[in-house]
């Protein structure tokens, strides 16, 4: 693993305007603030407003005024306006991409420019899509006019995670906006800066009051936010923990619910697979270059006993080689863990693997205590073999980069294995044999399944969870409609004699 210090150090800081309530850049009515730190240098990079319950009533209050105008404005027009964000977003994708990589530690060239693009894409695809908020027409005969009408739901309350802030928040705010609703969001509070940028943008194309954003605490904003009454819908992503909760609050007051939430994806690897490209992809689908922090990683390898050792032996050769380093510096492949909180986590599950005699390190282990790399947190991307499916490494969500990988001579039992999970959000299967793969795709319980290949999202597609990795899918069009609409139905009689 390449360790050297990287060239052209970059220090910054931001300065962002405060909380946007009602169009209006706005400071926390307690005037607490909440500071944000740059985890590659631990150092403060901003501060922010601390909202509370106060201020989520203030935006409650304004997206419920801007909803009455904003559900009238016709479908396409409101498209026309996702069209210019994105554009807008598209212009001022650099600034974006920075910002995302000084507040997350993601690394600007291989993440945070590639999120940046994609959340103008994101605003382009749901903006082409307002016309498709189609009804149906029921035959119900001559003297009947029975229709339905997508509507939508009034003001939603979205909380976001940390790890991909600003495409999190546009996955939310495009299919919502797109289908009339206002919004209510909470930032994370270790990474809101890029989406305050956005909203910043959004703003100068919006009503005021249609979108708001607030930066905050989880329990003490994000808590007010999903109890709120004046919220009609819940949009969360995050832990399965806290989605548990999100799911209580909406059950409280049934409103409709949407979580996107963590996983533990499996990687079954077919023994014609042991090569270049299937190495290749197994770095990118346990997204090594984001340090592991994504919902989708596929953090569980299994490899069939043919290539086992050969396999581990070429992954080693080939992660060895990615740079871990300055995230704003071009030359790095690997940022930093998000914070001290997650950094700890991530180095007491290394530890633990360290300690037990019955697991093998096949590379990496703790980060280093000196030297340019523990100015922040930065993590090592490790691997342990030789252990079974059971073990807390190879169930429990990590969010760092952190593989277990585990070997099978069974296709039966490596899919009983894989599906042996309370989470089914993503898996990966490599094989050159079409049916072996389209097999085991289908046998396997999670909301996305990637045969030889370990890419990111696409809009359009529906992604989402199966068991405790969520409910709803919010990536398309059809993701739009179930969940930022509701259908109602019109039926006119038209055989009314006067
Ligand atoms: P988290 O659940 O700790 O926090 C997510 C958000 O919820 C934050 O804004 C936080 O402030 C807020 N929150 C915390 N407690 C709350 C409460 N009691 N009430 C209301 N809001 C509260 O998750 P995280 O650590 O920020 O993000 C990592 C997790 O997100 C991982 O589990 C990851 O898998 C998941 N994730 C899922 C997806 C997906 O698409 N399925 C995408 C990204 C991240």
């Amino acid at each position: 693993m390449s360790t050297a210090t990287q060239t052209r150090p970059q220090s910054h800081t931001v300065s962002p305007k405060g909380m946007l309530i009602g169009g209006q850049w706005s400071e926390s009515a307690s005037g607490a603030r909440l500071t944000v730190e740059n985890p590659a240098k631990k150092t403060p990079v901003a501060e922010v407003p601390r909202a509370a319950a106060a201020d989520v009533d203030r935006a409650v209050a304004a997206a419920t005024k801007a909803f009455a105008g904003w559900r009238k404005v016709a479908p396409r027009e409101r498209g026309k306006v996702l069209l210019k964000i994105a554009e807008a977003i598209q212009a001022r994708a650099e600034e974006l991409a920075r910002t995302i990589s000084l507040e997350t530690g993601n690394a600007l060239r291989t993440q945070a420019r590639g999120e940046a693009n994609l959340t103008a894409d994101i605003f382009r695809y749901f903006g082409g899509l307002a016309s498709e908020l189609k009804g149906e027409t029921l035959p119900l005969g001559e003297h009947v006019l029975s229709y339905t009408r997508r509507e939508p739901i009034g003001v939603v309350g979205a909380v976001i995670p940390w790890n991909a802030p600003v495409m999190l928040a546009a996955l939310k705010i495009a299919p919502a906006l797109c289908a009339g609703n206002a919004m209510v969001m909470k930032a994370a509070e270790d990474a809101p800066l890029g989406v305050l940028l956005m909203a910043e943008i959004c703003q100068e194309f919006l009503p005021p009051g249609v979108l708001n954003v607030l930066t905050g605490f989880g329990e003490e904003c994000g808590g007010a936010l999903i109890n709120h009454p004046g919220i009609r819908k819940l949009s969360f992503t995050g832990s399965t923990e806290v989605g548990k909760i999100v799911m209580r609050a909406a059950a409280e007051r049934i409103v409709p619910v949407s979580l996107e939430l963590g996983g533990k994806s499996p990687s079954i690897v077919y023994p014609d697979a042991d090569e270049d490209w299937a190495v290749d992809g197994i770095i990118a689908a346990m997204r090594f270059t984001r340090q592991s922090q994504s919902c989708t990683a596929g953090s569980r390898l299994f490899l069939h006993e043919d290539i086992f050792d050969s396999f581990l032996g070429k992954l080693e050769k080939k992660t060895s080689a990615l740079k871990i380093g300055d995230p704003l510096d071009e030359a790095t492949d690997i940022g930093t863990i998000i914070n001290n909180k997650q950094f700890t986590k991530v180095c007491k599950y290394v530890d633990e693997g360290l300690k037990r005699a019955d697991a093998r390190l096949v590379f990496g282990g703790l980060p280093p205590k000196t030297g340019p790399l523990s100015e922040g947190y930065f993590a090592i991307p490790t691997v342990f073999a030789d252990r079974s499916n059971d073990w807390r490494l190879a169930r429990e969500e990590i969010f760092g980069p952190v593989l277990v990988a585990i070997r099978w001579s069974d296709e039966a039992e490596a899919i009983r294995m894989a599906n042996d999970s309370h989470y089914g959000l993503a898996a990966y299967v490599w094989t050159h044999d079409i049916g072996t793969g389209l097999r085991t795709a289908h046998d396997i319980e999670s909301g996305w399944v990637q045969v030889n290949q370990g890419l990111g999202q696409v809009p359009g597609m529906s992604y989402g969870g199966f068991k405790q990795s969520g409910i709803g899918r919010e990536f398309s069009l059809e993701g739009m409609l179930d969940s930022f609409t509701q259908r109602k139905n019109v039926t006119v009689n038209l055989d009314v004699r006067r």
